[in-house]
């Protein structure tokens, strides 16, 4: 708790939730391990508390995308494994080994220079190696496979390689070809390296069965409730809800307008709420006129514009007892499934949950 009286707005992130949906990809992809990926402040939930209570159930290993995301986790779970996916650039190296995080190599260029400074520190080094499979994006691309392949032992020197690493482009249809093509070419690449641990699966491979699982998944969008495969019934349960306080209702007439450019009118005596979030917190201009929440259990459009601060709702629906100055209304919870309000912003769960601006404040439940 903040210890303030009162909240225009607030996030509750359910730790709970979190943890079930980390035992339910364990169940869905046992025996594989399963990792936490808290990247992005954990999608915007805030990446320490969350670590610590993943690591508090029993998930030793972490990815994070920024060596500060990596140096900044470190404390919160000492003895966990960190993997970095954005790589070891020659001058993030000294900062990866002294804060004992485990780079994900995306190129020889990155293999050759923690190869060398593991070889300076007359020592072995961890790290993972990620191959491209078709997502074109980080990675070593099939050229420089090969080559490592021809040279492994040169070029793998003194390096001990835990993870061997892909990523699928596709894995929210499971009727994409690309992502049988994508198995097959990890296959093939792992055939061609020294044995370790493989992993492909983010949450949407962990939908796509067994043959996808390997050694290890990294879940992300999963943990905090999302819908890796939105055409299909989620397994994972909510984990993220966000709530506004009305701040104020008003009864207009027909014919009177809301918010900035006029853009909504009302067709008849309307009742409006105006809500304490605007597109500052995270909710997008574009739901203007297209989103909802939620008041006492019933849906009420978004009327107008989004404002920096503010959000206003029809609620002439809502029964007179529940639209009450000071009553929470849901944008994201138990009603609105991330999904939902993220088609109506015409954007991805994903940008929903980062896009959470550091105003609204956190409440952690377990
Ligand atoms: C972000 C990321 C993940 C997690 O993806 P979700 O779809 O959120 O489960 C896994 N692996 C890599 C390489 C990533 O970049």
């Amino acid at each position: 708790m903040t210890g303030n009286d009162f909240e225009a707005a607030r996030l509750t992130v359910r730790l709970g939730a979190v943890g079930a949906n980390f035992r339910a990809s364990r169940r869905l992809a046992a025996p594989a391990a399963v990792a936490g990926v808290v990247k992005a402040d954990a999608y915007g939930t805030g990446m320490k508390p969350v670590a610590r209570h993943l690591a508090s159930i029993g998930c030793d290993t972490f990815f994070v995308a920024r060596l500060e995301e990596g140096v900044a986790l470190r404390p919160a779970v000492p003895d966990a494994r960190i993997f970095v996916l954005d790589g070891a650039p020659a001058d993030a190296v000294p900062a990866l080994v002294s804060h004992r995080l485990t780079p994900v190599l995306n190129s020889l260029a990155e293999i050759a220079a923690w190869s060398a400074a593991a070889r300076e520190l007359r020592s072995e080094l961890d790290a993972a190696i990620h191959f491209d499979t078709g997502m074109n994006r980080l990675g070593l691309p099939p050229g420089e496979l090969a080559t490592l392949a021809g040279e492994r032992a040169k070029r793998l020197e003194s390096i001990r390689v835990v993870l061997m690493m892909s990523h699928l482009a596709f894995a929210e249809d499971p009727d994409a070809k690309m992502n049988r093509v994508q198995l097959d070419r990890f296959r093939t690449g792992l055939a061609m390296l020294p044995a370790a641990p493989a992993s492909l699966s983010s949450s949407g491979g962990i939908m796509l069965g067994r043959d996808y699982a390997f050694d290890m998944v990294r879940p992300g969008l999963g943990l905090y409730g999302g819908n890796p495969q939105p055409g299909r019934d989620n397994p994972f349960e909510t984990a993220v809800v966000l709530t506004g306080r009305i701040l104020q209702l008003r009864h207009v007439e027909p014919g009177e307008s809301v918010g900035y450019g006029a853009t909504f009118r009302a067709a008849r005596p309307s009742v409006l709420a105006t809500v304490g979030l605007g597109y500052t917190d995270g909710l997008m201009r574009a739901l203007a006129g297209r989103g909802a929440g939620v008041v006492g259990g019933v849906r009420a459009p978004v009327a107008g514009r989004v404002s920096m601060d503010l959000i206003t709702l029809d609620v002439t629906d809502v029964p007179p007892a529940q639209r009450k100055t000071g009553a929470e209304v849901e944008f994201v919870g138990d009603h609105i499934p991330l999904e939902e309000i993220a088609a109506a912003s015409g954007t991805a769960s994903y940008e929903i949950l980062t896009s959470l601006s550091r105003r609204v404040p956190r409440h952690y439940e377990t």
